[in-house]
């Protein structure tokens, strides 16, 4: 579903970000990233959906190679749902609205069909209750669950989760990650940056540790835990756990 072949990229002529980056994400398969602060997690999801160009290297989604010119790129970024830090909701809308609009003006669904789509989502992720609220109204965890609604109301072929519980308070953290784990056991295709090492080790089929800008490990599943291959992940996974 998601490949990335020798990825490397540069921030100005001399920081080089990400450095032969290769990784290929099954359909279904849940993905996680993790690695130190700066060490590139955020751009090479980034450069998934296209948010980030790359310097050199072929990324394909579903098919559709991201890193070709050619490709129409909103089209591609309404089919990869891409979750961050900060819920990023349209704070003037209401939280119906936030869900519609992408729905109604990328996909060209009627509003009776985006309304029936969006009350679905707002049901699922546990806020009916909120649908004609604004986002500045709700909480930090459920601004967030209302963010991977939105997200999920474009029929995306892969998620995307940029520390997604990082901002949150601890008692909301895990409303978000159960929404996220009911996902991944759906069969969503998900690469997400975390620090939440638990959530990990329940639905990561694999993990991938980075460190200055390179794929240094790969893990499946617990095994990266209990017998990290390198003396970077072990030092990481140290400092963390
Ligand atoms: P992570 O998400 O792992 O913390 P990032 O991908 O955000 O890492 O950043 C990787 C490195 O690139 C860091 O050193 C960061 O300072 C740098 N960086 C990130 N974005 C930019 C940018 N737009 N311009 C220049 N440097 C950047
Ligand atoms: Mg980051």
């Amino acid at each position: 579903m998601i490949e990335l072949h020798s990825v490397n990229k540069w921030y100005g002529p001399h920081f080089q970000v990400l450095t032969n980056c290769n990784l290929n994400v099954a359909k279904g398969e849940v993905v996680v990233i993790c690695g130190p602060s700066g060490s590139g997690k955020s751009t090479l999801i980034k450069c998934v959906n296209a948010l980030e160009t790359v310097g050199n290297g072929i990324i394909i989604v579903n098919g559709v190679e991201v890193t070709d010119p050619k490709t129409d790129m909103p089209k591609l970024r309404s089919r990869v749902g891409m979750v961050f830090q900060h819920f990023e909701l349209f704070p003037h809308m209401t939280i119906l609205e936030n869900l519609c609009i992408g729905q109604e003006k990328v996909l060209g669904r009627s509003t009776a069909e985006a309304h029936a789509k969006a009350n679905a989502l707002l049901d699922r992720v546990g806020l009916t209750e909120q649908a004609k609220k604004y986002p500045g109204q709700l909480s930090g965890g459920q601004q967030q669950r209302v963010a991977i609604a939105r997200a999920l109301a474009m029929d995306p072929v892969a998620m995307l989760f940029d520390e997604p519980t990082s901002a949150l308070d601890p008692e909301m953290i895990n409303e978000v990650l159960d929404v996220m784990v009911s996902l991944a056991q759906e069969g969503m295709t998900m690469m997400v940056v975390t620090h939440e090492m638990g959530f990990a080790r329940k639905v990561a089929d694999r993990i991938v540790f980075m460190d200055r800008g390179e794929i240094v490990e790969i893990g499946e599943g617990d095994s990266f835990f209990t017998s990290p291959r390198t003396e970077r992940a072990r030092s990481f996974l140290s400092k963390i756990l």
